[in-house]
């Protein structure tokens, strides 16, 4: 069997440090408010090359943490793109906002930057893009709307930890929030999340909100009604571990994907070696007409092949409300019925790629 990620492999590299990591939290009985979540933080802020990082309890409680302590809130519009993991908008309803989707970009499956302005109403508070598959969205022209509009930009960086955006490496350009889900490129042994922000206000605030809406040093002092969005110091442990080979680890995945290129068809669809050379590479994403087919196929043959994802957000029906319909929003629904996540980690072999390959190039339709 060929997984998709196998978390086995990677804990075996790791073993004996990120064991005595976790016995030291046990040992010293602060599993809340530490120094593991600290110094973590600190480190993760430094490799995003921001001001500062907080750990919060999810990559999902850290977007609507992000937008609560952006000031945005009941009655605003957040605009974000439908071809993305459901979190993004249930963070969206958590902070008491509501979601406005602008479609796909056809190049980059990020949102289309220009088709956002037109979108824009007096409703509209925030630009929300989310980097899927590690690919920085179009930045630069979000940040010149969100200017000129006067609204907030708060990046889902979920699947962006090492990404580069003109040629830095993970650029938090104002305010972004992170998951360490145990199966992202940085993951947690459990559910853990960032926020990381360059702007001051935003990172006092956050930090008051997820815990209890008190300030460090305050225990009985509510200053607002808050949430319980704490990282915990047992994933902060794992994390501090796993941070300081996460820029080996993601060197091993853009060998592997750039692997993949050479042995894949050529009229497959698949990420140009630029793209790979500049992302973090948490999936490699291929194209392919017949793609349903082609994930039975792989299955069949026991390999692990994922859709990430097959129904767009204005189709699901938790969304009805919104008064979606299909064909709405055509390259949100052509990406979701061709893409494919082929497995990629960082302890992958060329020879369990090239078997992947082999039953790709004999049953895609490109
Ligand atoms: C994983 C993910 C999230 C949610 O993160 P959790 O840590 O699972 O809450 C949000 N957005 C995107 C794009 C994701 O991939």
């Amino acid at each position: 069997m060929i997984k998709l990620v196998d978390l086995k492999a990677e804990y075996e590299e790791i073993k004996e440090e990120v064991n005595k990591a976790i016995t030291e939290v046990i040992e010293s009985s602060r599993f809340l408010n530490g120094e593991k979540t600290k110094s973590f933080s600190a480190g993760f802020a430094a490799y995003c090359g921001a001001k500062h990082a907080v750990g919060t309890s999810s990559g999902t409680s850290a977007i609507s943490l992000a937008l609560n302590a952006s000031g945005i809130g009941p009655g605003d519009d957040v605009i974000t793109t439908p071809f993305t993991f459901i979190a993004t908008v249930e963070a969206i309803y958590d902070a008491g906002a509501t979601p406005v989707f602008v479609d796909a970009d056809k190049e980059t499956a990020n949102i289309d930057p220009k088709l956002v302005e037109r979108a824009i109403t007096k409703n509209t508070k925030a630009i929300l893009p989310v980097h899927l598959y590690g690919r920085i969205s179009g930045m630069d022209e979000l940040m010149e709307i969100a200017e000129k509009h006067n609204l907030s930009l708060i990046e889902d960086s979920a699947q962006a930890h090492g990404s580069d955006y003109n040629g830095k490496k993970s650029p938090v350009l104002e305010t972004a929030s992170y998951s360490f889900y145990p199966g992202k490129t940085l993951g947690a042994y459990g559910d853990a999340g960032a926020i990381v922000t360059n702007n001051s206000d935003v990172f006092e605030k956050a930090s008051m909100l997820l815990d209890h809406g008190r300030r460090q040093g305050e225990k009985y002092t509510h200053r607002e009604l808050g949430h319980n969005f704490r990282m915990d110091e047992i994933q902060a442990a794992v994390l501090g571990v796993k941070l300081r080979r996460l820029d080996s680890w993601i060197e091993r995945r853009r060998r592997h994907a750039l692997h993949y290129n050479k042995v894949l068809r050529a009229d497959i669809g698949k990420p140009s070696e630029k793209a790979i050379r500049s992302q973090g590479m948490y999936v490699y994403v291929i194209t392919a007409k017949n793609r349903d087919a082609l994930v039975a196929k792989l299955k069949e043959n026991n390999v692990e092949a994922v859709v990430h994802y097959p129904v767009p957000l204005h189709l699901q029906p938790a969304l009805a409300e919104l008064g979606y319909k299909k064909g709405d929003l055509p390259e949100a629904e052509r990406l979701a019925s061709e893409v494919l996540s082929l497995p990629l980690y960082p302890q992958i072999s060329e020879g369990q790629i090239g078997r992947v390959a082999e039953l790709v190039n004999k049953h895609a339709n490109g």
